[in-house]
């Protein structure tokens, strides 16, 4: 690899906020070669515990049974085991930032196996010394090879889900409920117009949060403190509000550039964390046209698939699972008419709006079952074979999701998808101009994103998080809600800061773990919340290999991928029958980076992210410059994740603790995701910033619908 093109991977793997995980001379990182009696740590650094051979030796030696059932002195201790060591994790399950819910998954087990998945306990030191702190015992060697050999995947989604089908019987009676709620909470509000005393009274009777007027979902007033009690009208540190935004993604970055703008100037302030790593994230790229290209080597459906051309060509999978795609197109149809019919679409003052992610959750559409019907089970009702999803729709969206799980996307998101990254491309989906290949074919061949990504983002990203106090790199332990109102933050530093909100902007999980005293209802719609690793924390959409090795791609369409398509998805069967979706990112042609973006297309250099190589594969070792995993990335838009995101207004604003993040919105995504941080950020007080752009400011108040505040 020549050094421009390393140069220029280098910026894709910073602005995607990876981690190089081949070292350079200085790194000094541990990673696989430089250890190789660790266990676990996956593609990324391994988790090196640092007990010194003194401390291990002066550890009792502990039956494997004990671990995996505690008794005796142990009895109703939760225990694991790492590298032939055995710690007692009780304590800790508390306070582990990836929440409970995930450590109980791995009692009794060995952590092997979910380090090599969830490789962000590598990317630091912090998992390596808390466990050391937790050891209390040995494995005989015969023992921790049978520990970590016993561990797998499959396990860890079996607990996975019986931990989640737990909080799901939960959230079916809280869903079931919400339309009582809701008109409740319509009527307070109603009262509370009328008269404000009797709707605050009646708020803090029922057991659900009323915007408005619950104690602590109150607006802040910039007023109110906008004096320092002598009538001067000046602020003063001492009562100037505050926000603490847990979780620096674009959903913090939202919330923290709408309350600095919105409420108080550069006098809010606020505790952020970890943009750096996520800036990657304010740089929603839009396509200016999907150009995705499939290889398909699975028996019954050998062929391709050009997703950008609707022409049914020679060997195009259009025509060989002909029938499927009909079916489809017919449930996208059916859909899209219940949807409009729910949503109102149908009425004059609606015909002209821009289809809308948050629709079909708001109002009307509420009721609307396909809400909760997975697009999936209308498919295969209406006859669709398990080939075509599993090559074609599967593979296809997976590229977008990152997610091999599609059966449980609600039917309302059909019509959407097809609107945004079509598998039916139409003149109305796609921009369709001419090429070699048909006269329908979109021939777009780059996305328009920031220029200068790289150096733009992170402008972007330092004006999102001017005059916020940014803690970087700093774990939240604690949010407590102190008598007078105040919440109290803790930090794994032992700072503490005293504020007026709290916004969580962080997975739903950790923030089950952060606020302990959050309540029945609030901790069932945290623990309902599944993401993409929960069905396959070890497949490759997990993770990642950053390349560019062009060798990958099958070299029939090699230059005509490599010059124009944005994924390269290639499905074969495995020698177990199973299937495999590997999947290209073809960042050549979609590239961020500096200079590489006004590049000519046969200029560019090949830079390719790869999923899931199939069988027999191999990328060159040496063109390969990092690894990068994206568990807890994806919640997924299920009807399971629908209901919990509704609830959320139950609880959202109770005792001045609001929650934003992907998992609040609808499927996830950046944008959304901003736009959950400026909605949370607005029932605080704040001023929605982008007052002058109308079809923006209309999303924004289908979201509040959405998020009910
Ligand atoms: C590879 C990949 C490609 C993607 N491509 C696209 C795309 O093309 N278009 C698109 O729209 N979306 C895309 N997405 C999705 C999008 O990136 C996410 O939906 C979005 O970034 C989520 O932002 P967020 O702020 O809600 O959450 P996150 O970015 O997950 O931020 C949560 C933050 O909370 C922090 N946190 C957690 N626990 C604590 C704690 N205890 N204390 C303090 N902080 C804590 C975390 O460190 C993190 O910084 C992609 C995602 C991935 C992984």
């Amino acid at each position: 690899m020549d050094d421009d093109t390393r140069g220029y991977l280098d910026e894709v793997m910073e602005y995607l906020g990876l981690k190089r995980t081949s070292p350079g001379p200085d790194d000094g990182v541990v990673n696989e070669e430089d250890d190789d009696e660790c266990v676990g740590g996956g593609p990324g650094n391994r988790v090196v515990v640092p007990l010194d051979d003194e401390t291990v030796d002066s550890l009792p030696i502990l039956p494997l049974s004990i671990v995996r059932s505690p008794e005796g002195e142990y009895k109703g201790r939760l225990l694991v085991s790492h590298g032939g060591i055995v710690y007692d994790v009780t304590e800790f399950a508390d306070n582990h930032p990836g929440g409970k819910d995930l450590l109980m998954t791995s009692v009794g087990l060995d952590l092997g196996h979910f380090f090599d998945n969830y490789t962000v306990h590598g990317n630091t030191d912090k998992a390596a010394t808390w466990l050391a702190g937790m050891a209390i015992g040995r494995l005989t060697e015969e023992d921790a090879i049978i520990a970590r050999n016993g561990t797998d995947s499959v396990m860890h989604v079996e607990r996975r889900h019986f931990w989640l089908s737990k909080a799901r019987r939960r959230v079916v009676f809280v869903a079931a409920t919400l339309p009582m709620w809701m008109t409740v909470r319509s009527c307070v509000r109603f009262v509370g117009w009328l008269v404000p005393s009797l709707g605050r009274m009646l708020a803090r009777l029922v057991p659900v949060v009323v915007p408005g007027l619950s104690q602590g979902a109150e607006p802040l007033l910039v007023n109110d403190y906008n004096t320092d009690g002598e009538g001067s009208g000046m602020i003063s540190d001492e009562n100037v509000p505050t926000v603490a935004i847990i979780g620096g993604g674009i959903a913090g970055c939202g919330t923290a550039v709408a309350a600095t703008i919105g409420i108080s100037g550069d006098s809010l302030r606020g505790t952020c964390r970890d943009f750096r790593q996520r800036a990657r994230s304010i740089g929603t790229s839009e396509m200016d046209g999907p150009s995705r290209a499939a290889a398909r080597k699975v028996p019954g459906a050998v062929g391709t698939l050009w997703a950008a051309d609707p022409t049914p060509y020679d060997g195009s999978l259009r025509n060989v699972l002909k029938k499927d795609f009909e079916i489809y197109e017919k449930v996208v149809r059916f859909s899209d008419k219940v949807c409009n019919l729910f949503t109102f679409r149908w009425a004059p003052w609606r015909r002209n709006d821009t289809p809308s992610m948050y629709d079909a959750h708001t109002n009307l559409g509420l009721l609307n079952p396909l809400n909760v019907v997975p697009l999936y089970s209308l498919y295969k009702l209406m006859g669709g074979s398990e080939l075509w999803w599993q090559v074609v729709f599967t593979p296809h969206y997976t590229a977008s999701f990152l997610v091999d799980e599609l059966r449980p996307f609600p039917a309302v998101f059909g019509p959407l998808i097809e609107a945004q990254i079509p598998l039916l491309p139409n003149e109305e989906n796609t921009r369709s101009f001419a090429s070699s290949r048909s006269d329908k074919d979109c021939n777009i061949t780059t996305c328009q994103t920031w220029k200068d990504a790289g150096k733009g983002i992170r402008e972007v990203f330092r004006m999102l998080t001017e005059d916020i106090d940014l803690r970087e790199n700093t774990r939240i332990l604690n949010v407590e809600v102190l008598p007078n109102g105040k919440k109290r933050i803790r930090d794994e530093y032992d700072n503490v800061m005293d504020v007026d909100r709290v916004v969580f902007a962080c997975p739903a999980n950790a923030v089950g773990n952060i606020h302990k005293r959050a309540g029945w209802l609030a901790n069932t719609i945290f623990s309902t919340l599944v993401y993409a690793d929960d069905h396959h924390p070890d497949s490759g959409h997990m993770h990642a290999v950053i390349h560019s090795d062009g060798s990958v791609i099958d070299e029939r369409y090699r230059d005509d991928c490599l010059k124009r398509a944005s994924n390269i998805v290639e499905i074969t069967e495995k020698s177990d029958g199973t299937i495999n979706i590997e999947n290209q990112y073809n960042f050549g042609v979609q590239t961020p980076g500096p200079g590489v973006y006004d590049l000519p297309l046969d200029e560019k250099p090949v830079m390719l992210i790869s999923h899931a190589l199939g069988e027999g594969k191999s990328i060159n070792e040496k063109l390969v410059v990092g690894t990068a995993n994206h568990a807890r990335a994806h919640p997924l838009y299920s009807g399971w994740n629908v209901m919990a995101m509704l609830s959320l207004r139950l609880v959202q604003g109770r005792d001045g603790i609001y929650y934003c993040s992907n998992w609040t919105t609808p499927g996830n995504c950046h944008d959304m995701s901003f736009l959950s941080g400026l909605v949370c950020a607005h029932a605080i007080g704040a001023k929605y910033p982008f007052e002058g752009d109308r079809e923006a400011k209309k999303d924004f108040h289908r979201l509040r619908d959405l998020m009910g505040i």
